[in-house]
């Protein structure tokens, strides 16, 4: 009883003191990394699936860390997220895409018409500066906005408030266009993309995993290619590993794919040279 009478009345708890500890550091360390510059973005192509031939790239970030090496985006971008990070980190991408996507232009013929996907977490989405920095880098990286295409994710759409559908009619007004990420996967009503100005759904790569083995999968996949059609949409998967999904994803008419099939993300240089190759 004694015991229990203790913990009750504890003001310091070492455990919950450590877990504090241990995020204000994270977060200063991820504050440090953006102010090192050890960021670094990875492209993976996006493919039209009946040639694959490179049709953009998805941009996605990466952390040289000085001890730990390269680092995934999962292992940093849920604290970005809870510490507001991600907005200064978000924006360092975007600039980082734009740019990269300027020099390709002016390099290679072949890369006029490429796209760039570049992820919008749902904390930038509603960081209130969002449109007007995305509108400057476009500006000052002179890039054709009709190839910047911003990823959101479902569960962002599912809000639904007036502010989500004043915000994607003003990233939409500067000429960008929007994929819907990881479609499928949000349980929502479908009835939200009539009233959002999307252009583009991105099939999780959950529903590819099992589009040859399982029915639902399957089903699932088609369905969606089908919404797609029905709403002139186009349809990306992901995720594309084995040459079955790749047929049968081409013979649900799904229009274009990525994948370690592919090709997996890697340094702009790889990309420049799939580039350099291209006839046009
Ligand atoms: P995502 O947007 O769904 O990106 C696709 C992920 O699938 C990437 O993981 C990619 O490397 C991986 N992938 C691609 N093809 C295959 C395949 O054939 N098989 C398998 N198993 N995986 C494949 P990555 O790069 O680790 O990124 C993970 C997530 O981190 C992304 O998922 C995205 O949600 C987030 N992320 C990445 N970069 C950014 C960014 O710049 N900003 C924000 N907000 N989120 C980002
Ligand atoms: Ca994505
Ligand atoms: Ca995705
Ligand atoms: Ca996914």
């Amino acid at each position: 009883a004694k015991g229990a009478g203790r913990d009750r009345f504890a003001l310091f708890d070492p455990a919950m003191y450590a877990g504090i500890m241990r995020e204000a550091e994270e977060r200063a360390e991820v504050e440090r990394a953006l102010a090192r510059d050890e960021f670094l973005v990875h492209y993976q192509p996006i493919v039209d699936l009946p040639t694959s031939r490179l049709i953009g790239v998805e941009a996605l970030v990466r952390w040289e860390h000085p001890v730990r090496g390269l680092l995934g985006p999962n292992t940093f971008i849920p604290l970005a997220e809870s510490t507001g990070l991600i907005v200064p980190l978000g924006r360092w991408v975007l600039r980082q895409a734009c740019e990269q996507l300027a020099r390709w232009r002016d390099e290679f013929p072949a890369a006029a018409g490429i796209r760039v996907n570049i992820n919008l977490s749902a904390r930038q989405f509603q960081h209130e500066g969002l449109v007007e920095e995305v509108a400057g880098i476009l500006a000052e990286t002179g890039v054709d906005p009709r190839q910047i295409v911003l990823e959101i994710t479902e569960s962002l759409l599912m809000q639904d408030t007036d502010s989500t559908i004043e915000t994607l009619g003003r990233l939409k007004a500067l000429g960008v266009r929007l994929a819907i990420d990881d479609f499928g996967t949000g349980y929502s009503s479908l009835s939200y993309l009539k009233r959002f100005p999307v252009d583009i759904l991105k099939i999780d790569r959950s529903f590819v995993d099992g589009i040859t083995t399982e029915r639902g999968d399957a089903t699932l996949a088609e369905a969606v290619v089908q919404l797609g059609r029905a709403l002139q949409l186009q349809t990306v998967a992901e995720g594309i590993e084995t040459a079955e999904q790749w047929s049968t994803l081409q013979s649900l008419g799904c229009e274009f794919g990525q994948g370690y099939l592919f090709a997996r993300p890697g340094a702009a240089e790889a990309i420049s040279s799939i580039l350099g190759d291209a006839r046009v």
